[in-house]
């Protein structure tokens, strides 16, 4: 037995025994579940608005309260997480969203637990989505433990979801995915292109955070040329992913099959 390059194997065993995942063209269902009101958007809004447009149903979900989202010190918590939860409603209307759940754990103190996995298997056995959408919880120097934790939390969830002895006191069926997609990953391998239109509806739901617009999106609300310099971002971003994936502009994601 000589020396030489190791050829490339699949690092996971169980993928390499299983056949090749089936393709995503437009799911009927989406679940896409992020930390906090606007990440959903930020992360996966054009790919949700390009599907809605095509017929799909789109729950999102969101995990915190958004309440800590703000400079002001002396901001009410509250009051800024009822205006967040108001933005939300709007910006999931804006992507085709048929409903916007909160699960209300508070905005910054969001830590691991069975309670929150049991609630992500939860929200997969009651939706039965074709594809869940969330944080990849594996980016490396992601700052904010909140889209660590929800993004754990969405991955367990789906191992849960799919296998009927975990949460037998929730009396619900399995559920089990074509796909899990990860925004913001180190090593994306999907690819979803997008439209003029989509990107638009992305922009426009991203702007329905105004209560965000300074800390998050750079002022993009101060007048109409900072809406346009954000716009032209948001698409510079989508062309970046694109071009290094061979599309015109995209959304990129890494794709584990449960
Ligand atoms: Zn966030």
């Amino acid at each position: 037995m000589g020396t030489g390059i190791i050829p490339p194997v699949a690092t996971n065993l169980y993928d390499a025994l299983h056949d090749d995942p089936p393709s995503i063209d437009t799911p009927g269902r989406i679940l896409a579940i992020g930390a906090h009101p606007d990440d959903i958007e930020f992360g996966c809004g054009a790919t949700i608005a390009r599907w809605t447009s095509r017929g799909a149903d789109a729950v999102f979900a969101i995990v915190t309260d958004g309440s800590k989202g703000t400079w002001d010190p002396d901001a009410d918590p509250a009051t800024v997480a009822s205006t967040r939860s108001k933005e939300a409603e709007s910006a999931g209307a804006v992507l085709g969203a048929s409903v916007v759940e909160h699960l209300g754990y508070v905005d910054g103190d969001l830590e691991y637990s069975m309670d929150l996995r049991a609630r992500t298997a939860a929200l997969i056995r009651r939706h039965r989505p074709d594809v869940v959408l969330s944080h990849d919880p594996w980016q490396r120097y992601q700052l904010h433990p909140d889209h660590r934790v929800t993004g754990f939390a969405v991955v367990d969830g789906v191992v849960a979801a799919r296998d009927p002895h975990y949460f037998p006191e929730q009396e619900m069926l399995p559920h089990r995915p074509d796909a899990l997609l990860l925004w913001s990953a180190d090593e994306p391998d999907y690819i979803e292109p997008t439209t003029p239109a989509a990107l638009e509806a992305k922009v426009a739901a991203l702007l329905c955070h105004a209560s965000q617009a300074e800390t998050t999106m750079a002022g993009a609300d101060r007048d109409e040329a900072s809406r346009e310099a954000f716009s032209h971002k948001i698409e510079a971003w989508a062309r970046r992913a694109g071009h290094a994936s061979g599309v015109e502009s995209a959304e990129v994601f890494k794709r584990i099959t449960p």
